[in-house]
């Protein structure tokens, strides 16, 4: 193992000193710098801090769930930038969102701010999705409106042939349909590329690929690394990331999902007609015209069966897999087969010109909707409609570790406020994995209440029970004087619960998701203090620490609805002789109420009340899980004028 000592904030010639050098820093860091720069360091980080240096250090997995208000990120970027400059090879940390990634990253986030403090010098860079920067391929080819051009689309082609960089964040507001138009994408060759050599998406890639410490990027473009890298190596290529020395993942709850995504296909209406409809303006021969012409029918017609077949909804939407819809699947995927036949004759004729590289793009394209048709042939994979997109995912997702994929011995950390580990590493196929649990840094018994209310519950889906649910809310409301966040299951719910609310008269400002823009809703309920939000995305990222957010109420357990994934988990556990109730319902639900749970309390000031409503928990085999995700210690109350005088008494 080669030793970089000198960049090291420690002297360490051996692994042995480097061990006992990297202990003395962290302790060091976390107990003397840290509080002498006004940090706040709690116990909990430093117990984190240094299991995750011991499992990069061991080359171990790790789930280690952290609750909020933890300062998990330190914990795991010290060690992390210590372990990429011990190796000589940097550290991926993969977020799960670009606000976390721009709280990482960000002039005042937490990667600079550790570099100032420590002068550590930390390189850090951002490894932006390929998709957020422009083909200056597809940019030349930009005029292909035959109609009228929509609103935006010249402006966005001036921008596009001047600007520097290339990255979508330098035109934030450009619409989806927009951007693919310009945009990378996969089906692009771009190793045989005439432009490649001043590609400002290569540019930006080949800027990540020299971090000596961090390469940070999300989720999803983590997994597209790990699935399309040795494939890449092979054929002489650069796969997507550079050669790291471990991963880290922010919230590491949302991986499992992003991880059984990335081994599938989404194919939108949009795209799909848009790929068929841009080679109409490739002046080809009359065959090709020809195939072309049956392939839109064909397209037409399968996109007519799914409408048929779509279940309505909100969220992922089954799909109904009839004979019917098989064989206009089938149909189109014949078409699209006798048309790419035509193109290879194209290809042949463009050899040597410029437009053979357009032309693959075409040609991979194709190949990706047929890959997309295919497995959504085979009863092996689970297929659902989301918006727009039809979704198509192998029902067993690869494992993470062996394979193609992440070499044994890689040190892996899942960091998140919410785990359930036997659970996440089952859906990740983890063999072995150590895990690390601690709480808030909070004193939630004194700063906390759970109210259960006296009798009954909230379950049921009729109007009746709705109602009953509801009133019990607007109660706890009247104790809480508003202030109150409520947690829905979906947005049909917000629907019922704002047509039942209404009929209640309340005082305080109403805020119910879907009215407008999430952001500008959180901000309303942070600044009108008594304001009551009501959503169903609102269970994560919400951060209002102060009188604004003084109660949570959660009315149904948040177990997993119509999940067509959950359902093939399900499935997966009772055939291997589980119950899929405890092996996937419960740790579904528990994660989503613990991160419910966690909007509560942010800081060592705040106070709140819990009110579950939803007693269907109690005396069952599952009660001790849901109480163990309740604040420990906070005292149990049935009874509403507790809840009024604990808002009400002396911090
Ligand atoms: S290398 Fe060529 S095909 Fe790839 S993104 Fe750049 S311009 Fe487009």
């Amino acid at each position: 193992m080669q030793i970089r000592w000198t960049k090291l904030p420690f002297p360490a010639r051996n692994e042995a000193e480097y061990r006992r050098g990297l202990n003395d820093w962290l302790a060091r860091v976390f107990y003397e710098v840290l509080p002498e720069h006004g940090f706040e360091v709690r116990e909990e980080q430093i117990y984190t801090a240094f299991r995750i240096a011991r499992a990069l250090t061991e080359g171990s997995t790790l789930l280690a769930e952290a609750g909020p208000g933890t300062g998990k990120t330190f914990a795991y970027l010290l060690p992390a930038v210590c372990h990429a400059r011990m190796h000589g090879k940097p550290v991926v940390v993969a977020s799960a969102s670009g606000v976390l990634k721009a709280q990482l990253t960000g002039p005042d986030g937490d990667i600079q701010t550790l570099s100032r403090l420590l002068n550590l010098d930390i390189d850090a860079r951002v490894a932006g999705n390929p998709a957020d920067y422009v083909c200056e391929l597809k940019v030349e080819a930009g005029d292909f409106w035959t109609g009228e051009e929509p609103e935006g689309w010249s402006d966005l082609i001036r921008w596009a042939r001047r600007t520097a960089t290339g990255a979508r964040s330098e035109v934030p507001d450009v619409p989806d349909d927009l951007w693919e138009q310009i945009s990378w994408d996969p089906s692009l060759s771009c190793d045989t590329c005439p432009r490649r050599g001043h590609c400002l998406m290569v540019a930006a890639r080949r800027r990540h690929r020299d971090a000596a410490d961090l390469v940070v990027c999300d989720h999803q473009l983590f997994a597209q690394d790990l699935l399309t890298r040795n494939d890449l190596l092979e054929g002489g290529m650069l796969p997507i990331l550079p050669s790291y020395s471990a991963v880290i993942f922010d919230e590491g709850h949302h991986f499992p999902e992003t991880w059984q995504r990335a081994q599938g296909w989404s194919l939108s209406q949009r795209r799909l007609k848009r790929t068929l409809e841009r080679l109409e303006y490739w002046h080809a021969r009359e065959q090709v015209a020809w195939r072309l012409e049956a392939a839109l029918a064909a397209a037409d017609g399968f996109l007519r069966a799914l409408d048929l077949h779509t279940r309505p909804g909100e969220g992922k939407r089954d799909v109904d897999r009839t004979e019917l819809l098989l064989k206009a699947a089938s149909r189109l995927d014949r078409a699209l087969d006798l048309l790419q036949t035509e193109l290879v004759t194209e290809e042949a004729m463009s050899e040597g010109q410029e437009s053979l590289a357009e032309l693959q793009a075409h040609q991979n394209r194709i190949d990706e909707i047929r890959t997309a048709l295919r497995l959504f042939r085979q009863p092996e994979s689970v297929v659902w409609r989301e918006g727009d997109e039809l979704w198509v995912v192998p029902e067993r997702p690869k494992p993470l570790f062996g394979g193609a994929h992440l070499a044994p011995g890689t040190p892996v950390i899942f960091s998140s406020a919410t785990l359930e580990p036997e659970y996440q590493a089952r859906v990740l196929g983890l063999g072995r994995f150590d895990q690390s649990r601690v709480g808030v840094p909070f004193d939630l018994a004194r700063q906390s209440l759970v109210y259960l209310p006296p009798d009954g519950g909230a379950g049921g889906a009729g109007d009746a029970a709705v109602d009953a649910a509801v009133a019990e809310a607007v109660r706890v409301l009247h104790a809480t004087r508003g202030r109150t966040l409520i947690l829905l299951r979906s947005l049909a719910e917000v629907r019922r619960w704002r047509k039942a609310l209404a009929a209640h008269d309340l005082p305080w400002p109403l805020i119910f998701e879907g009215d407008g823009d999430r952001g500008a809703q959180l901000e309303r309920f942070r600044n009108e203090v008594d304001s009551v939000l009501v959503g169903a995305s609102f269970w994560e990222g919400v951060d209002v620490p102060g009188e604004a957010l003084s109660c949570v109420i959660i009315p149904y357990l948040p177990f997993p609805e119509h999940d067509p994934l959950i359902r093939e988990r399900r499935a997966q556990a009772q055939a291997a002789g589980q119950d899929p109730f405890r092996a996937v319902d419960l740790p579904e639900m528990l994660i989503k109420l613990k991160q419910g749970i966690g909007r509560l309390i942010r800081t060592t000031r705040d106070r709140g009340v819990i009110a579950l409503l939803d007693r269907s928990f109690v005396g069952s085999d599952f009660e001790e899980a849901v109480e163990a995700a309740c604040p420990e210690g906070a005292r149990r109350v049935s009874d509403l004028e507790e809840v009024a005088a604990f808002l009400s008494s002396e911090q």
